[in-house]
């Protein structure tokens, strides 16, 4: 059983919905039978009625209807409907303010997991809790199901998506949420006298995981700890890192509708095709000397974590350097504004969309001859994986999922897949970019890079693997291990 507090394509707001989804389908695939529990948030109505479970949080009795909906073979939703806790304008917040009561509505949503679970005829195996908002369920499961015959010995995985998100509250909620104080214990879920269901989440748990095997090395480091760095050194024994899968069918060059025509890398000529169009989507001119010049793409959310620091350091260079550049994305003003400048000084080499547009985000894909991701910390990010399905060459820093899922091209042994760089500095990634470039003006070469990139396997299937290894890990520990003694229920 999952909980997750997104399930694509009923509720998302980011990455964690798309792993929530695609995950379980493709432990269905393999073979598992897998539930998420998630709200069902306002305007949601999919879901057959499969019971109702009730439980008292926070001096509130709360009853909620759970509604069944299948994701696949093998995987289901489990939506929990409680129209006073999950029937609002946002998931988390409205109008920019995060919702009061959140820590009670989060709670909720894993008690009434663990209920449905306890209730089952033929048990869960493991509980697999991710982000902040699943982040009790261990503390839960060991606190109020200590004794429960099926239960007891549940273990539980936790996935952080973004540390940045702590689930912080309040200390007052602790005994509200049905939770001793015994628990609040540097190792257990205080964080500077406040409580954290994240750090709950990471001790609590038989094993904990997170989106790239680099990420879960630096996040043991104070620069991309956020705070939680000594946390993670701790539990570094149970921390493994799962680089997350693509959807290959969303994302595929040969079957693309967003695409003008589509292409493979036997059969290449649609790139060029996209190419062109591109460059008319973005306003550039579409003449032979454009179509032969290198088309940088990027699609992002245009804000610090993303390196527009860096674009902003080297800005004049970088629009100097040779190449033309598409732009789509949006947040930060001032990077808006950057890119805006740039074009308007620009207009034959810089084009920009500001704003969310998945077809455009497709064709940049597609058309542009390189990808550049400066990323200054990226969980595991996905752009990169999506431009070398379409032969579109990534240029990144070498930061958590960007380092493991580009190859530096080695031109010796002509493999490889991209170019990194490492230092935070406009330098170094005008320097990977030169790298790069001068490797576009050997066709032959190129072509080589860009055929390993399109090779390359970012399934679902092969993450979901190493997936069932941490579930039969953390199952095999349990049944070697005597069970702790219970504690009483508070
Ligand atoms: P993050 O989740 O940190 O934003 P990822 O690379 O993991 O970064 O995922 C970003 C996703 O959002 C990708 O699927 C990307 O194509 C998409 N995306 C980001 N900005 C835009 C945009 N402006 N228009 C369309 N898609 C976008």
């Amino acid at each position: 059983m999952m909980i997750a507090s997104e399930v694509a394509p009923f509720s998302k707001t980011g990455g964690l919905a798309d792993v929530a989804s695609a995950l379980p389908r493709a432990l269905g695939r393999a073979g598992h039978d897998v539930t998420v529990v998630t709200p069902r948030y306002r305007g949601l109505a999919a879901g057959q009625w499969l019971a109702d479970v009730s439980a008292t949080v926070a001096g509130t009795t709360f009853t909620a209807s759970l509604f069944t909906e299948p994701l696949g073979p093998g995987a289901r939703v489990l939506f929990v409907d409680c129209p006073p806790l999950f029937d609002r304008a946002g998931l988390y917040n409205a109008g920019g303010q995060d919702f009061d009561d959140n820590p009670l509505r989060f709670a909720f949503l894993t008690i009434a997991a663990l209920e449905w679970a306890a209730a089952e005829a033929s048990p869960v195996q493991v509980v697999h809790a991710h982000d902040w908002q699943a982040g009790l369920a261990g503390a839960y499961l060991s606190q109020h199901f200590a004794r429960h015959p099926a239960l007891a010995r549940v273990p539980t995985v936790f996935t952080i998506h973004n540390l940045a998100y702590q689930g912080i509250a309040d200390k007052s909620w602790l005994p509200r949420l049905g939770l001793g104080w015994d628990l609040f214990t540097v190792d257990g879920l205080e964080f500077w006298d406040r409580l954290s269901f994240l750090k709950a989440g990471v001790n609590f748990s038989d094993a904990v995981t997170t989106v790239s095997p680099t990420y879960a090395e630096e996040i043991q480091r104070p620069e991309y700890g956020a705070g939680f760095d000594g946390v993670m050194r701790r539990r570094a024994p149970a921390l493994t890192g799962i680089l997350n899968g693509i959807d290959t069918d969303v994302w595929n060059p040969a079957s693309d509708p967003l695409l003008p025509a589509p292409f493979t890398a036997k059969a290449p000529a649609g790139k060029a095709l996209a190419k062109r169009a591109v460059l008319e989507a973005f306003g550039l001119p579409v003449t032979d000397g454009m179509l032969a010049r290198p088309l940088v793409g990027i699609v992002s959310r245009l804000v610090d974590q993303k390196g527009f620091d860096l674009v902003a350091q080297v800005a004049d260079s970088l629009v100097e350097m040779g190449p033309a550049f598409v732009v789509l994305g949006s947040g930060d003003g001032r990077y808006e504004q950057l890119w805006r400048t740039l074009a308007a000084r620009r207009p034959d080499t810089v084009g920009v969309h500001i704003g969310f547009d998945e077809r455009l985000a497709h064709l940049v894909e597609g058309g542009a001859d390189l990808f550049l991701m400066p990323s200054r910390y990226e969980p595991c990010g996905l752009n990169q994986m999506y431009s070398q399905r379409y032969g579109t060459v990534p240029v990144v820093r070498a930061t958590g999922g960007l380092v493991d899922s580009v190859i530096p091209w080695d031109p010796a042994t002509k493999k490889g897949t991209g170019f990194l760089f490492a230092d935070y500095s406009g330098d170094a990634m005008l320097g990977a970019l030169a790298r790069a470039l001068d490797v576009f003006g050997r066709p032959a070469e190129w072509k080589r890079l860009q055929q390993n990139g399109m090779k390359a396997d970012f399934s679902w299937d092969r993450s979901a693997r190493a997936y069932v290894k941490v579930y039969k890990g953390v199952i095999a520990a349990r049944r070697t291990r005597r069970p702790k003694a219970p504690v009483a229920r508070t």
